[in-house]
């Protein structure tokens, strides 16, 4: 496999001046002149530094934000909601500069970014409204000798850590239910995006959210961060969306402290089209689940099993959208594949594709690097993927459609399930019977249905297995920040 343009379509350059939005936002952002770079994964430009908090300066962002809270967690429901809902407004208002931002600094095409910031500004307005909302109830003893009241409480401060690959959605996902619930946070963003926290917190800021209540810490030293704060008394609660080995690491500190975690962890969807699917749809489900975000997203379809009797037109559709995808600059107009994050991406998905293709998968599609300053990889397309083939088990994160075959209903389900991951699952059928009980089947905290975009904010995201525990969205995800008490209250005799 080399690396080589050779075969591939030019990349898609960025519109000129379409850069000045972002670079507008980033200068007004006050950052540092020394810290961590922050590079444009497209061209390799440095965009900013960041500062590198050592463990210190974290303590003191979980004191500052601590004292925030006492004050936060006394306000009333309503007036949560109105800051809320203000932050969510001027989100929307500044939806370009976001968009722009992220592309920026996550390289993911304008459009999509825009998505990104619709889906991201959701969980925001979803969690105003939800605020008023806090939950609790009354019960009645067993035996009638008590009443109990059922009450809802901030869980305390809580340690929002996120990834890079959605720096909005990730982030407003975890902030606004804790705001919601009355909680303060401590956000840490993924090094290699934090541009857009630090913005969306300066909008939460203007838009009356008390300027200690969140605290955006950025560092080099991940690992020194989650040793020194998930110890710290104050900290009642992680909340955090990455990768499962991460996961575990902060699961095993968090549990000396007994602290209440939530897990985003990693994904490796199986997407099953079955030969009564409606082509044209399941074709296009696979597009939007593979694509999005250039593959780089916890839910992209992973592993894509498509039943005998229709895989070969499915294969050639697939194939044949594919190979037309316009790759380039997300700044570029009509690009739909944007640079991978980084060239460890690039690396690895060169890998996967010889690995496959080494041990017998067809090649039908991309399958090379671009030779560019930026990270770019060709949407690819292996067909008979065998079982052995590490692109068949491992968390793919890039553009590479890795189809294998099925005859069974029973045999595709059995190894659909065959993985430690459990967070997204995918079904095409046109058959409801089918559709509803093979999904029942999957062993996933969610499933598409005949579509490949399953995430919105009155959704329960999050997985089962190795994915995770609890849930973000919805009003379950408010349940995540708030601690349940009860006070029994006595009933007096009467005789
Ligand atoms: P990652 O685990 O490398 O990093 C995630 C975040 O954790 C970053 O902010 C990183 O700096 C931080 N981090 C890393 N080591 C740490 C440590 N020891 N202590 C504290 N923080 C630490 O993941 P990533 O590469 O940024 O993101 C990709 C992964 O995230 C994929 O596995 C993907 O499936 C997963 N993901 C899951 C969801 C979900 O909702 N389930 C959503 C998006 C991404």
């Amino acid at each position: 496999m080399t690396v080589s343009t050779a075969g591939l379509s030019a990349l898609v350059a960025p519109d000129p001046h379409a850069t000045s939005v972002a670079d507008a936002v980033i200068a007004g952002l006050m950052l540092p002149e020394d810290g961590i770079p922050v590079h444009d994964p497209a061209t390799g430009e440095l965009l900013a530094k960041v500062p590198d908090l050592d463990g210190d300066a974290a303590i003191d962002a979980v004191r500052t934000a601590d004292s925030a809270g006492v004050k936060w967690a006394a306000t009333t429901p309503r007036q949560r909601a109105d800051v809320l809902h203000k932050w969510w407004a001027l989100l929307v208002e500044h939806t370009e500069q976001l968009a722009h931002l992220i592309t920026r600094e996550m390289g993911k095409p304008l459009n999509e970014a825009r998505g990104e910031v619709k889906y991201g500004t959701d969980f925001v307005r979803w969690y105003a409204e939800e605020a008023v909302r806090p939950g609790g109830g009354f019960r009645e003893a067993p035996d009638g000798g008590s009443q109990i009241l059922v009450r809802r409480a901030p869980v305390g401060l809580a340690v929002l850590i996120t990834p890079w690959n959605f720096p909005l959605a990730m982030a407003t996902r975890k902030i606004a239910p804790a705001l919601a619930a009355g909680c303060a946070a401590v956000v840490k963003p993924a090094t290699l995006t934090p541009l857009t926290t630090y913005y969306a917190v300066d909008l939460a800021r203007q838009a009356g959210v008390p300027e200690d209540l969140i605290q955006v810490v950025t560092t080099s030293k991940s690992g020194q961060f989650s040793e020194t704060v998930l110890r710290d008394e104050r900290v009642r609660k992680v909340s955090f969306t990455g990768s499962t080995g991460v996961g575990r690491q902060l699961l095993k500190i968090a549990a000396d402290g007994v602290l209440r975690t939530s897990m985003e962890l990693g994904g490796n969807a199986p997407l099953l089209v079955f030969d009564d699917a409606d082509l044209e749809r399941a074709v296009n489900g696979t597009v939007a689940a593979k694509l999005r975000n250039g593959g780089q997203s916890c839910i992209a379809a992973n592993r894509i099993y498509v039943q005998d009797n229709i895989a070969d037109a499915f294969v050639e559709a697939l194939t044949e959208r594919l190979s037309a995808v316009p790759v380039g600059n997300g700044l570029g107009q009509g690009t739909v594949v944007g640079p991978l994050i980084d060239d460890r991406a690039v690396k690895q998905m060169l890998s996967l594709t010889q690995d496959a293709v080494s041990k017998g998968a067809r090649l039908l599609a991309g399958g090379a690097a671009y030779d560019s300053a930026g990270h770019f990889f060709a949407p690819t397309v292996l067909d008979n993927v065998p079982t052995t083939a590490e692109v068949a088990t491992a968390e793919i994160f890039g553009p590479i459609a890795a189809i294998q075959r099925f005859n069974t209903e029973a045999e595709v389900i059995a190894r659909a399930n065959d993985t430690e991951f459990g967070l997204a699952g995918y079904v095409f059928t046109e058959n409801l019977d089918r559709a509803f009980n093979v999904a029942d089947r999957l062993e996933t905290g969610l499933v598409g249905i005949n579509q490949g975009v399953p995430s919105n904010a009155a959704a329960p995201f999050g997985g089962v297995k190795q994915s995770g525990i609890g849930r973000e969205g919805s009003s379950e995800g408010l349940d995540e920040y708030q601690n349940i008490r009860f006070y029994n209250i006595a009933r007096r005799e009467t005789r």
